[in-house]
């Protein structure tokens, strides 16, 4: 059954509830547009992607979430910190004064909780929000107009918008309608995850810590993320052929890898694993278009480049930040043309492709930042800046000018 399609036309129709979707509605909800955000799941849901770098923090107190997040139980992440595949740890990149509300932390989320704290943002700020809901597909035919066709509870309904913002992830509801997403030849990786409780925790401010781990024969990496009720967010990266292409399941890939890192599975042996291994692949990808007429993508739905830096949320919030002061703009002007609604992105990739050379060098075999600290010590504030997310300042990857750059080698 179809219902709706009362000839009612929203300013903007948003597909997908997490970090962007929200944001971006929230956003444009306080700036008085009339907006309905479509989120398939209802939340809270469980997703990947549990730690912010501090630059999150800027968006998220232009949300007025700053309080909300102070008293909440996610834990304080003040720094992070690699430990190399001999075991041996760097020193930590505290964020100190760094970070743009000078707090000189961020947190450590629980992405459910999270989320569902941003779109309950989205909604006190105005915005129509309907979960359970799936968008099925779109039609661009009428002129200025898009009508979006969702499911919920089994029914149908047709509603129509000026402008449609993708935010639906990974899904990449319209990049892969449009055939504009490509993947990234040079990170074809593959992850799993779970969660653990009791694990061994630093004391102080360290406790809140992300910590990266190199496998002994840096094949893979883990991530550990410390989380409300003495959980730990446990994660392992490598390429996907390494990874999957002996057939294991998931929790047999984690265990073999987990035994080569000692450093890492000694804190785990008194923990009791406390969520299956779920496992994820091939997400490192762009959108050769970020923006159309009326259309517009952010977070997820644009690109990802991988999970070691933590940048993901963050550029989520961040792209779906410019996005919405562009639209506005479009909306207040009568310009809904690709080029008002996509005025933001060649300074959003600037910033992005910062995160994506840290990215490249991570996984170059012949790189180490510690050797590069070494040689370099004047460059450790530029390092720590581009760790906090500090992407888009003028001065933002100085560092390149002496770091070489090779494509990865190892994935
Ligand atoms: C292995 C891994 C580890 C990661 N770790 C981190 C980390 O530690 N820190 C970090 O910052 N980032 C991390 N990330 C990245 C982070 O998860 C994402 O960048 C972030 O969730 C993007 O937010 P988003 O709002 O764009 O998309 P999402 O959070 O994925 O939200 C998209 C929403 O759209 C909904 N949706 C999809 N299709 C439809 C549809 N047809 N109709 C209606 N709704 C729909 C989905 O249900 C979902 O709720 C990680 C990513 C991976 C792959």
């Amino acid at each position: 059954m179809v219902q709706g399609n009362s000839g009612e036309v929203r300013d903007v129709i948003v597909i997908g509830g997490g970090p962007a979707g929200a944001t971006v509605a929230a956003l444009l909800a306080e700036y008085g547009h009339d907006v309905l955000l479509l989120e398939r799941e209802i939340l809270p849901r469980h997703h990947v992607g549990e730690s912010l770098i501090p630059a999150a923090n800027s968006v998220l107190a232009r949300l007025g979430l700053i309080d909300e997040l102070r008293q909440s139980s996610f834990p304080r992440k003040y720094s992070v910190q690699f430990v190399g595949d001999s075991g041996r740890p760097s020193a930590p990149f505290y964020f100190d004064d760094l970070d743009p509300l000078g707090l000189g932390y961020t947190w450590q989320v629980v992405r459910g909780d999270f989320d569902r704290m941003l779109v309950g943002r989205a909604e006190q700020l105005g915005a129509d929000v309907r979960t359970g809901t799936r968008v099925h597909c779109i039609d661009f035919s009428k002129e200025g107009i898009t009508s979006v066709s969702a499911k919920a509870s089994g029914e149908l309904s047709e509603l129509n918008c000026r402008v449609l913002i993708d935010a639906s992830g990974q899904t990449c509801f319209l990049a892969n309608r449009m055939g504009l997403r490509v993947s990234d030849p040079d990170l074809k990786n593959g992850t799993v995850w779970t969660w653990y409780r009791g694990a061994e925790r630093d004391p102080g401010r360290d406790e809140g810590a992300t910590i990266i781990y190199s496998a002994a024969d840096r094949k893979s990496w883990f991530w550990s993320i410390p989380l409300p009720d003495d959980t730990v967010s446990i994660g392992c990266t490598g390429a996907m052929d390494h990874m999957f292409g002996s057939g294991l399941s998931a929790k047999n890939v984690l265990s073999r890898e987990l035994a080569k890192c000692p450093a890492l599975s000694d804190r785990l042996k008194d923990a009791t694993q406390s969520m299956p291994v779920r496992s994820t692949r091939d997400f490192s990808y762009r959108s050769k278009r970020a923006a159309g007429d009326g259309w517009v993508l952010v977070g997820d739905a644009s690109g990802f480049i991988d999970p070691v830096y933590s940048s993901g949320v963050f550029l989520a919030l961040k792209s779906a930040e410019f996005a919405a002061d562009a639209i506005h703009a479009g909306l207040k002007r009568d310009d809904l043309s690709a080029r008002q609604l996509g005025s933001w992105k060649a300074e959003y990739d600037k910033g992005v492709e910062h995160f994506r050379r840290l990215v490249y060098a991570f996984y170059d075999p012949d790189f180490s930042f510690g050797d590069f600290l070494q040689q370099y010590p004047e460059y450790r504030t530029d390092l720590t800046n581009l760790l906090i997310g500090n992407v888009f300042s003028p001065n933002a990857g100085r560092m390149f000018e002496v770091l070489p750059i090779n494509k990865p080698r190892h994935v």
